[in-house]
C-alpha cells in the first residue's frame, strides 16, 4: 500500500532553475518514492535563497497540508531543500510535526526534530551558519582568549622548536607547549646564524632550512616567549576568514623562550636592512598545477634576474610559451571571480552536472561505436563480408572503444572525487579575499582553496581563457 506524499523541491537562483537542477530533484525523489512505496500526489516549488522568508511554494505547501490532513509525508531531495536557516526553518518543522507530518530526505531519510537523539543530526544541519553558532563560536573565543594567556594549546601548527605534551593548567588538564629538546638547540643557531652573518638567505642556506619560511619566523614575539592570538579569523562583515593586522599578544613570555631580548632586537635591526628577496619557491606561483597551455603542456612557474629586478613568469613545458606572471594572475584571478560559476558552485547538483553530461555524452559515443562493431560481425558472420577487408576497420573500433572506456571510467572516477568535496559559501568568500588581497603568508591557504574549487584553467592567450569549475 502506497503512502500518499507530496514534495518540494527548491533552487535558489533563476540560473539554476534555467540548469534545470529542479527536474534532477524532481527526478530523485520521484525515484526514491518509488522505491520507498510513497504516491506524490501534488508539487511545491520555489526558486529563492534559503534563508529568504516567505516562499510562496512553501506557505502553499503548509496551507495545503493543512487542508488535507490525510497527507501525512513530505519529500525532499535534501533537508537544504527544504530550509537552510534555522529559526525558520524550525518554525516550518514544528508545523510538520503539528500536523503529524513528517519530512523526508531522499538523501538523509527521515528529518526528525522532536527532540530526541534522534533529531540531533537534522538540528545540527540547520543550524548551519546562523546566529546560534555564531554565539557558539563565540563561546568557544572567549574561552581560548582566556587561554592565550597561558602556555595551553589551542590547535593549529606548532612552532619546530616547541612540541605539545599532555599537562596542566592551574589544575585543568590539558594539552601545553614546551620546549622541545631535540630541535631546540638547532633552531637556536639558525637564529644566532642570522645575527652571526647578518644575513637571513646566508643562515637558511647554511642550515639547510627554507629562507621564506625562516625569514616569517623572524618577526615573532613567540621568539622570546610572548604568545599572539588571534592573526587569523573573522576579518569584518564581509570577510569571514583572513590574516587580521590587530592581534593580541601576552604582556610577559608564557612560551619558552629561544631568544633573548638583546638577541631579538639585533634580528629585528637585520631584519629592516636584509629582506630575503630571492624566491625560487614554486609555492608562490598560485596557479601552478592546475593551468594548462592550449598545446596541452603544464605552465610552471619560474624565475629570472635581470639586473636588480626578479622577473616571474609561468611558461608551459611544451611549447615553450611564457606569460609575465603577475599579469596572468591578475587576469586569471579577475576571471575566477566575474565567472558565473563561481556564483552557484556551491550548488552539489550544478557542480556534479558537468561531469555527468560529459559522461553520458562519451557513453552515447561508446554505444554507437559497439553497435558498428556489432553490425560488422554479423556481416562478417553471415558471409557478407570478408574477413579480411573487415578486420582493419574492426582493429580501429576495438582501439576506439577502448579509449572511450578508459576516458569514461576516468571521469566516474573524477565523479566519484568531485562528489566527495564539500564547498561552502565560507570558501567562496574567503576565496574573494585572498584574491583581492594575495600576500605571501596567505598564499598556501589560497592554493588549497583554488584546489578545491577549480578543475583546471586553460590559457590559450591573455584573451581565451578557459576555467573549468
Ligand atoms: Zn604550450
Amino acid at each position: 500500500m502506497n503512502k500518499i506524499a507530496v514534495k518540494y523541491t527548491r533552487v535558489s537562483t533563476n540560473q539554476q532553475d534555467a540548469r534545470g537542477s529542479k527536474v534532477e530533484q524532481d527526478k530523485h525523489i520521484e525515484k526514491f518514492a518509488e522505491k520507498e512505496n510513497y504516491l506524490v500526489i501534488e508539487t511545491f516549488t520555489d526558486t529563492d535563497h534559503g534563508d529568504k522568508d516567505n516562499r510562496i511554494g512553501l506557505e502553499d505547501l503548509k496551507s495545503y497540508l493543512r487542508l488535507n490532513q490525510s497527507i501525512k509525508y513530505v519529500l525532499v531531495y535534501h533537508s537544504d531543500r527544504f530550509t537552510r536557516e534555522f529559526r525558520n526553518g524550525m518554525r516550518d518543522l514544528f508545523y510538520l510535526e503539528e500536523l503529524g507530518v513528517t519530512l523526508i530526505s531522499a538523501l538523509e531519510g527521515v528529518v526528525k526534530v522532536d527532540g530526541t537523539y534522534d533529531s540531533l543530526p537534522s538540528l545540527v544541519r540547520l543550524i548551519g551558519a546562523q546566529e546560534d553558532k555564531a554565539k557558539i563560536v563565540k563561546k568557544v573565543t572567549d574561552n581560548m582568549y582566556n587561554y592565550a594567556k597561558t602556555n595551553r594549546y589551542l590547535g593549529g601548527s606548532v612552532l619546530p622548536w616547541l612540541k605539545v605534551i599532555k599537562g596542566d593548567i592551574s589544575g585543568v588538564r590539558c594539552k601545553i607547549m614546551v620546549k622541545n629538546e631535540d630541535t631546540w638547540r638547532f633552531y637556536r643557531k639558525v637564529l644566532l646564524d642570522v645575527i652571526r652573518y647578518r644575513n637571513i638567505a646566508k643562515s637558511a642556506s647554511v642550515n639547510n632550512i627554507n629562507a621564506v619560511t625562516l625569514a616569517s619566523w623572524l618577526s615573532m614575539p613567540e621568539l622570546i616567549g610572548l604568545r599572539t592570538f588571534g592573526k587569523k579569523g573573522k576579518l569584518n562583515k564581509n570577510h569571514n576568514k583572513g590574516r587580521r593586522k590587530e592581534y593580541f599578544t601576552t604582556d610577559s613570555p608564557v612560551l619558552p623562550a629561544l631568544l633573548s631580548k638583546e638577541e631579538y632586537s639585533k634580528i629585528q635591526e637585520i631584519r629592516r636592512t636584509n629582506r630575503v628577496k630571492s624566491r625560487e619557491d614554486t609555492e608562490q606561483y598560485i596557479f601552478t598545477n592546475m593551468t594548462f597551455c592550449g598545446c596541452g603542456g603544464k605552465l610552471a612557474g619560474n624565475a629570472f634576474r635581470k639586473g636588480k629586478r626578479l622577473h616571474k613568469y609561468y611558461r608551459c613545458e611544451k611549447c615553450k610559451i611564457r606569460y609575465n606572471a603577475k599579469v596572468l594572475e591578475n587576469i586569471l584571478s579577475e576571471e575566477i571571480l566575474n565567472h558565473p560559476h563561481l556564483h552557484m558552485i556551491n550548488d552539489y547538483e550544478f557542480r556534479l552536472a558537468d561531469i555527468i553530461d560529459e559522461i553520458t555524452e562519451y557513453k552515447i559515443t561508446l554505444k554507437k561505436k559497439q553497435n558498428i562493431e556489432m553490425d560488422i560481425l554479423s556481416l562478417i558472420i553471415e558471409g557478407l563480408a570478408s574477413k579480411d577487408t573487415a578486420s582493419k576497420k574492426l582493429k580501429e573500433l576495438k582501439k576506439e572503444i577502448t579509449d572511450l572506456e578508459l576516458i569514461i571510467s576516468k571521469k566516474e572516477e573524477l565523479l566519484t572525487e568531485e562528489q566527495q568535496k564539500e564547498i561552502t559559501e565560507d570558501h567562496i568568500e574567503m576565496l574573494r579575499f585572498f584574491l583581492t588581497n594575495i600576500t605571501e603568508d596567505l598564499i598556501q591557504d589560497l592554493k588549497e582553496i583554488l584546489n578545491l574549487l577549480i578543475r583546471k584553467i586553460v590559457i590559450e592567450d591573455l584573451e581565451n581563457i578557459t576555467i573549468k569549475f
